[in-house]
């Protein structure tokens, strides 16, 4: 691994091969480093990089790190992309300016209540089980369409939702890494055919952003390509 500054610009350099592929611009995708595990300091030499977008897992943890980079806190742009419980959703709604992980409306709800009325609204994405693995989190995908109805007619001053997440299984090969993005982009053209208005696609990591970036990614979450193995 090289430096967080070279790692940056070698995955940047990646978004960008697969976007030239995917005849998509550069700038369609958003990339979102995932500082889980690592401490204030990476994520000020990530910031210092160019990197705005900051992606955390652990709920205690994102907000101790959002706390410690509070001097930055207008230039970045924190988003939650682990599980949320019910209990821990009046902290993220006041810290956070994204959740990826609404599997369920109770969530969404005591979102939208707990969001301070100051603060622009909390961009939510569904996490879908697009892998339909009985051990993972996210909503079914038979289940999005009324869950993203029910979400969207939340107050939209305090919660917009914005599109899907997922986290498929793992796979190797090019095309069994690109069947579940396809999947996840056919649900959200669904969606948008029946009246939302989605424009995001959260989807692809260290190991299969161009397979997702060539279904339509609009965020990659990548970690260990940017900060080192975990
Ligand atoms: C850890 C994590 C990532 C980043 O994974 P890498 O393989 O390190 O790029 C992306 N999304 C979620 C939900 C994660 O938990």
């Amino acid at each position: 691994m090289g430096s967080i500054g070279s790692n940056l610009q070698e995955v940047k350099r990646r978004i960008a091969g697969a976007c030239g592929h995917a005849a998509r611009p550069a700038n369609s995708v958003t990339l979102l480093a995932v500082s889980k595990t690592f401490g204030p300091d990476a994520v000020r030499a990530a910031h210092a990089a160019g990197q705005s977008h900051f992606g955390e897992n652990y709920v205690q943890e994102g907000l101790a790190k959002i706390e410690a980079l509070a001097d930055l806190r207008a230039q970045l742009q924190w988003h939650l992309i682990g599980p949320l419980q019910s209990n821990k959703t009046k902290p993220v709604a006041e810290a956070f300016d994204w959740v990826h992980s609404v599997d369920r409306l109770k969530i969404a709800e005591r979102l939208a209540a707990q969001r301070p009325p100051g603060l622009p609204p909390l961009q939510l994405c569904l996490q879908v089980n697009i892998s339909e693995e009985a051990s993972k989190s996210g909503v079914a995908p038979a289940d999005v369409p009324a869950l993203a109805a029910a979400v969207a007619a939340l107050p939209r001053e305090r919660v917009r939702l914005r599109g899907l997440m997922a986290i498929p299984e793992p796979a190797t090969t090019p095309q069994a890494q690109r069947a579940p993005h396809a999947a996840l982009h056919a649900l959200l053209r669904a969606l948008n055919a029946q009246g939302q208005s989605l424009d995001t696609l959260s989807m692809g990591m260290s190991a299969d952003l161009e397979a997702a970036v060539a279904e339509g990614a609009t965020i990659v979450r990548v970690g260990s390509a940017i900060f080192g193995t975990r």
